[in-house]
């Protein structure tokens, strides 16, 4: 009881009054402020071994996988990109909706991922085909195939990697090759580029929007083949071509019109009848419902 003056202030003070008022029974709350004077300044955390120890922190879970895309035919490269692309007997440039990715006769075609086969069949641009649906509402297609899987019927669950096809050059091919699309709820394309190699947790981190995207340049196909059905029309386009350039050299030199002009227009005539004959300038909406005119394979 020497040193009052240190519980001036603070908490023991309190102490200090009811000790007065308080008699002996009050004496150990005194003794007790007093053992607890030097403590009072001190600021900060209470000793560390009154503080239960961390529990454990939890094992971080394995990221959920809603979807993961392999490559469908593992080791071979895309020749083709996905975007605009012109073949040599077009006119203009089309969407190229997939990606062309070359492999060799016979060569397995594996799932891209987990799905469901909604078709397994054949016509005259894409030839053999599967197409399969994914989460998410994603198809993969896969198309110009040699063969499809024996056993692959409509319904029947697919795991990423098993076998789907081989490789051939089935429909309207330029050679061997797989053409190779994935395509949103609504059947719009997307760039497989953004999607192969890649696994999605969400569906908010499918790139959705910019797998739409495509630039504006036609790229130029060089193809080592003109498919069978592609011939009439490569042709007329060629005697198109030759018909106005006579036209151009006619303007040029009006003196060689009287022949040039005749050749010219007639020429064009003939590719004209040429190409409404074969009647391939439109394809026709595929029995899947997809526009095949709108659409390079
Ligand atoms: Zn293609």
């Amino acid at each position: 009881m020497t040193d009052l003056s240190l519980a001036q202030d603070g908490p023991a003070r309190h102490w200090l009054f009811d000790a007065a008022l308080g008699g002996i029974a009050a004496l150990g709350a005194i003794t007790l402020a007093h053992a607890a004077l030097p403590d009072l300044p001190r600021a900060g955390p209470p000793p560390a071994a009154r503080i239960a120890p961390p529990a454990p922190a939890p094992q971080p879970a394995e990221p959920p996988v809603l979807i993961a895309f392999q490559d469908p035919v593992p080791g071979r490269v895309v020749v083709s990109p996905f975007g605009l692309r012109q073949l040599p007997w077009e006119e203009g440039g089309r969407l190229h909706a997939g990606v062309d990715i070359q492999a060799n006769f016979g060569e397995p075609v594996r799932a891209a991922a987990d799905g469901v086969v909604v078709e397994a069949g054949q016509n005259s641009s894409y030839g053999r085909y599967v197409a399969l649906k994914h989460a998410e509402g994603l198809t993969t297609f896969y198309a110009h195939m040699g063969g499809v899987a024996q056993h692959l019927r409509p319904g029947l669950a697919v795991k990423a990697g098993q076998v789907v096809g081989k490789i051939g050059s089935s429909g309207t091919s330029t050679g061997p090759h797989l053409h190779f699309e994935i395509r949103d709820r609504r059947d719009r394309p997307l760039n497989p580029s953004l999607f192969l190699g890649r696994e999605f947790a969400e569906a908010d981190d499918l790139p959705l929007r910019k797998a739409q995207r495509f630039g504006r340049t036609v790229r130029i196909a060089h193809v080592s083949m003109i498919p069978q059905s592609k011939r009439a029309l490569m042709e007329a386009k060629l005697e198109r071509e030759a018909a106005e350039k006579a036209l151009r050299l006619a303007e040029r030199d009006p003196k060689a019109a009287s022949v040039g002009a005749f050749d010219a227009a007639s020429a064009a005539r003939d590719a004209a009848t040429v190409e409404k004959m074969d009647g391939l300038k439109v394809l026709p909406i595929g029995e899947d419902g997809r526009p095949r005119g709108q659409i390079s394979s």
